[in-house]
């Protein structure tokens, strides 16, 4: 078993595999970068594993199979696996992804959406008789689903073929349809705590800035390392340095900052946060600047999923932190 922490959750799935109790749909709901898709897929494994062993046996080899799987999902190389249907317009389009066992498909958006297509080829999917006694289908950013494609689901989700399970995972539920929700048996998920976390960087093994590596501690979620950015931790050692930045290094930072995506810029403004809270914890930034500072950050944060601009924002902020 890979997957850190959340106990109750485990021993609640496990106790459904123990007892054939497992219902026609899971929703795993909680803060991204905490395992949830990862508990998904090894609960499937255990469901597919020939020994039928709960979290699988990990020597069979269907468990095998999985085990690469998820081995080549963790190191991101998702396109390995894509797999593409002819939609209705004759074209070909991504439907999901499909390691070497043929009855665990996982479902990503494609772009920002889950599309009806998408949910389409997924009912052939399950509509073919499984190899075993199941088939697991994990949708993956689940709340991505547009409307369109939740009600296609709905209608599976309603009428199941037998042995199907879907694991949705969400951060939210408030993305989904409730009649979907009322579908599935949800089980919620808590950020890591502090000593889990410290296990699961034990496992990583790699080298983490000490600013992010204190983020995920606070955090209790792996989410920020989706960013790798060398370039963002490159610019934050010079920010460091904010009270001796000239005007001209102000606008220049700040036009290598707009360049960011949008996960380097949320990491970015929570960086700049956990230093300067820091700093005034120790007495080496001021209070009352930190306190004007502040609601320009969470303004940011707030604006960065509102097409603000973000250039400006950052040259306001670094004048702002300059200046005092
Ligand atoms: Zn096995």
């Amino acid at each position: 078993m890979e997957t850190v922490g959340h106990k109750l959750q485990k021993e609640f799935l496990k106790k459904s595999q123990q007892l054939g109790k497992i219902p026609n749909a899971f929703l795993f709901v909680g803060k991204e970068g905490i395992g949830k898709k990862l508990l998904a897929l090894e609960f499937a494994k255990g469901l597919l594993c020939q020994k039928f062993e709960p979290f699988g046996c990990n020597g069979c080899k269907s468990c095998r199979q999985i085990n690469s799987f998820i081995e080549a999902l963790k190191k991101g190389e998702e396109d390995k696996f894509f797999y593409y249907a002819r939609g209705d317009d004759g074209k070909k389009h991504f439907a999901y992804l499909i390691g070497d066992h043929p009855d665990l498909a996982v479902v990503i958006p494609d772009g920002n959406q889950i599309k009806i297509d998408q949910i389409r080829e997924l009912q052939e999917f399950v509509a073919l008789k499984p190899t075993g006694k199941f088939k697991v289908i994990v949708i993956d950013q689940a709340g991505k689903m547009n409307t369109q494609a939740q009600n296609a689901l709905l209608k599976t989700l309603e009428e199941p073929p037998p042995g199907t399970l879907f694991i949705l995972i969400s951060t939210t539920m408030g993305e989904l349809l409730p009649t979907i929700v009322s579908r599935c048996q949800v089980l919620e998920f808590k950020p890591l705590k502090p000593q889990e976390v410290k296990e699961v960087l034990k496992k990583l093994n790699r080298d983490i800035l000490k600013e992010v590596e204190n983020l995920i501690l606070e955090e209790g979620s792996f989410d920020l390392l989706k960013v790798e950015n060398e370039n963002l931790f490159t610019i934050l050692s010079r920010l460091s340095r904010y009270s001796n930045l000239t005007f001209e290094e102000i606008v220049k930072l700040a036009e290598e900052i707009e360049k960011f995506d949008t996960e380097e810029k949320e990491l970015f403004l929570k960086l700049i946060e956990e230093e300067l809270t820091k700093k005034v914890v120790n007495g080496e930034f001021p209070l009352e600047v930190f306190e004007r500072v502040k609601p320009l950050l969470e303004d940011m944060k707030v604006g960065l999923k509102r097409g603000l601009k973000f250039k400006l924002a950052v040259e306001n902020l670094l004048f702002t932190l300059k200046g005092f």
